[in-house]
């Protein structure tokens, strides 16, 4: 019987994966992708047909922005029923924004969708950009009855692949560069592919993709330190244009008590902001009212963020703001996992 080979999009966005050193500053920058195919012959060898298309203008992914997001989701959408898997070449630096954002952009997602980069260019003889690359496509190539098993966004790097919503940058040094402390990897590759299904998303298949594309942007991510200034979170939580805030508090969802602050936050809630509470500590859940120190941001009506990374939860605050949600139920629709992306 014929096989069919699954038919895989490359996606270069840039990223250290596809640099080569300024000859003149000996900075990094971006390159092109031809260029970056031209290292990898191996490609050829893999049992996948792969298509690449690249951005115009490839980025440091420090440069990325929510209308790159929107142009990767586009090309997705317009590519979606030709291609059975896609992969996302992404700066390490910004790579789990990306990653979270769309998760949420992709609704009824059925296919992987995985971004992975790396921390030395292609070019470089130590680069952890080979395995990274050629295990993403297959990992994006795996299937089971001619459909796809990753039905959702991933990140892969350095021999495992993570929820992409569920993942941090941990490290500028190592080439184990993420960690998703929350929830368990979905695959791992060792000397086999072994890919944990319990832990994968399972859409329903009958739903069709459709594709969000509106964000509100006008948020603030504030993280407590003791001693913070009364003066500087006024100015911030009163800018005219603030549409909603993270606060990235201490432990499990506390905060200081000193009345000035809780006014604040008091205000602010009733001027009818959405206010996320999320854990600064790498792993764990924000609890609320397990100290004294949060009980009253429970009485308040602060949204719980969970289990939630800040990357995670700065991309849904953003996408739930641009899906115009009612005040009344922005509360619950933020706190229910809506890509898997808390528990
Ligand atoms: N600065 C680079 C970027 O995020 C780092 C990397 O790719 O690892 O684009």
């Amino acid at each position: 019987m014929p096989t069919t080979q699954p038919n895989i999009l490359l996606i270069y966005t840039g990223g250290t994966i596809g640099m080569i050193k300024d000859p003149n500053s000996g900075a990094l920058k971006s390159f092109d992708f031809n260029n970056l195919l031209k290292k990898i012959p191996e490609l050829k060898l893999l049992d996948c047909n792969i298509k690449t298309v690249s951005f115009e203008n490839p980025i440091d992914s420090s440069n990325m922005n929510p209308k790159y997001w929107i142009k990767m989701a586009e090309i997705i959408e317009a590519n979606y029923n030709e291609f059975d898997g896609f992969v996302v070449l992404h700066g390490s630096d910004t790579m789990s924004y990306s990653a979270s954002a769309l998760s949420f952009m992709l609704e009824n997602l059925t296919k992987p969708v995985i971004f992975t980069g790396s921390q030395l260019p292609i070019g470089d003889l130590r680069t952890d950009a080979k395995e990274n690359l050629i295990t993403t496509i297959q990992m994006a190539s795996q299937q089971l009855n001619g459909k796809p098993i990753i039905r959702e966004v991933g990140l892969y790097f350095e021999y495992k692949l993570y929820r992409g919503n569920r993942t941090t940058k941990i490290n500028a040094e190592h080439f184990e560069a993420f960690e998703s402390l929350n929830y368990p990897c979905l695959a791992e590759s060792g000397v086999h592919l072994k890919i944990y299904k319990e832990y994968l998303l399972k859409p329903n298949p009958r739903k069709k993709l459709k594709v969000h594309k509106n964000f509100g942007t006008n948020i603030a991510l504030i993280k407590l330190f003791p001693g913070i200034s009364k003066s500087v979170l006024e100015s911030v939580l009163n800018t005219k244009s603030l549409e909603g805030v993270i606060l990235e508090t201490y432990g499990a969802g506390n905060t200081t008590t000193e009345k000035w602050f809780l006014d604040l936050i008091k205000q602010t809630l009733v001027r009818g902001l959405p206010i996320i509470n999320v854990t600064q500590c790498s792993g764990g859940s924000v609890m609320m009212g397990q100290y004294e120190t949060s009980s009253q941001l429970l009485t308040l009506g602060l949204i719980s963020g969970k289990d939630i990374t800040t990357e995670a939860a700065i991309a849904k605050l953003m996408y739930l703001l641009g899906e115009n949600i009612s005040a009344k139920t922005f509360k619950t629709i933020f706190e229910t996992p809506l890509r898997g992306e808390m528990s």
